[in-house]
């Protein structure tokens, strides 16, 4: 990469790992909108050259296929980590690639960083707080995890990449900032992700049954990908002892049914709402406690649920009509 920096004194060299993904596209659009030279590379196992396809003749925006597993070496001033599937029907695929792209790939990234003294942030999870039993949940819990279930590759995963990078802030002076992101959605979601927004979504526009497991009564926040991104720019920006780990997401709760309402009025869907049986271990509440980001970020979500929820579907709309869904 050319470096910008002699162009533009502001402008820095920004890698962004995953960056085909859901989360990390949006990442990419942002950063090149605000004039950085950004690196994205992916390995495309969940993530698709499509999301990314409308930055490809920006000049300031590069694409790479790169598994995060193997090391890396390529000269930038700050590392958004966000490679790793996210959905368990993706990460339950092959669990030891998912283990291994949390934790090989953080030690990859914490090394690249530390050879060139690069600032690092870390997409961690509102998963590592496993099956809680505390609400809402603060980043002082420390979290209930089963350390060898089905969940475990992702759970684990990211809790050692957690792990990792406050080592290597201790250790190594490494500047890291670590976002435990709560459920968000938006376009770009993968359609087939078995997630309750993208699993709605796409039942109303083909008109099919709604699938409410249980009674519909758990309640879950989600956020819109345009607030959570601007919290990870926040984050980035904050002074070097702010490393996290910092709750980001919406904590506005509803439950599935009123999730399902709002698609069917949206969507004008002729779909009727169905019960399933709840599956195992499905926890009946999450929500983040964002007391810390709106003190360090100055941060906290802007988009409602219905608002958002136009967006996303509009996008589904548009995957369905080219046949992708
Ligand atoms: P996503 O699956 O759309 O994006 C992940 C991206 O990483 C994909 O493009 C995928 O191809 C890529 N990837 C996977 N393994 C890789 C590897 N070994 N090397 C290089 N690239 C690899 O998911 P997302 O929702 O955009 O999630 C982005 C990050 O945010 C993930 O780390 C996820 O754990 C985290 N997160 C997301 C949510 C959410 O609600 N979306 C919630 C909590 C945490
Ligand atoms: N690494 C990388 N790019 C770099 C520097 C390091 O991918 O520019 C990887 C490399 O695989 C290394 C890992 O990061 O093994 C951890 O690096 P660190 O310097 O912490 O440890 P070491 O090199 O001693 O194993
Ligand atoms: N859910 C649902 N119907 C679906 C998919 C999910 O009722 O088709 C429920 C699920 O049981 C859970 C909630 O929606 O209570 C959120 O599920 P998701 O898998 O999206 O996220 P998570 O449980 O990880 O928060």
């Amino acid at each position: 990469m050319s470096d910008t920096r002699i162009i533009n004194p502001t402008s820095k060299r920004i890698l962004v790992t995953g960056g085909a993904g859901f989360l990390g596209s949006h990442l990419c659009d942002r950063l090149v909108e605000a004039g950085h030279e950004v690196l994205c590379i992916d390995n495309y196992f969940t993530g698709r050259r499509s999301n990314v396809r409308h930055l490809l003749s920006a000049p300031n925006f590069e694409l790479m296929r790169h598994d995060v597993t193997f090391p890396l070496y390529v000269e930038v001033d700050e590392i958004y980590n966000l490679a790793c599937p996210a959905s368990p029907i993706h990460y339950q695929h092959d669990p030891v690639q998912t283990t291994k792209t949390s934790v090989h790939g953080a030690i990859n990234m914490l090394g690249l960083a530390k050879r060139l003294d690069a600032k690092i942030m870390q997409a961690s999870t509102s998963e590592v707080y496993g099956d809680p039993d505390i609400h809402p949940q603060p980043e002082t819990y420390w979290g209930n995890v089963n350390p060898i279930g089905v969940r475990s590759c992702y759970d684990e995963g990211k809790r050692c990449a957690e792990t990792l990078f406050f080592d290597y802030h201790r250790q190594h002076n490494l500047r890291i900032k670590v976002a435990r992101i709560f459920n968000t959605y938006g376009p770009r979601m993968h359609p087939h992700d078995g997630r309750v927004v993208s699993n709605f979504i796409m039942q109303a526009l083909k008109n099919e049954d709604i699938t409410i497991f249980g009674d519909g009564q758990q309640t879950r926040s989600f956020c819109y990908c345009d607030d959570l991104i601007d919290a990870f720019i926040r984050l980035m920006d904050t002074p070097d002892d702010v490393t996290g780990p910092i709750n980001t997401g919406n904590p506005g709760e509803f439950s599935m049914l009123e999730l399902a309402q709002a698609v069917i009025d949206l969507t004008g869907t002729k779909s009727k709402i169905v019960h399933k049986p709840l599956p195992q271990d499905d926890p009946k509440q999450r929500q983040p406690d964002i007391t810390l980001a709106k003190e360090h970020l100055a941060w906290e979500p802007k988009i409602p649920l219905r608002e958002g929820l136009v967006p996303t579907i509009a996008y589904f709309e548009g995957l369905v009509k080219e046949g992708f869904a």
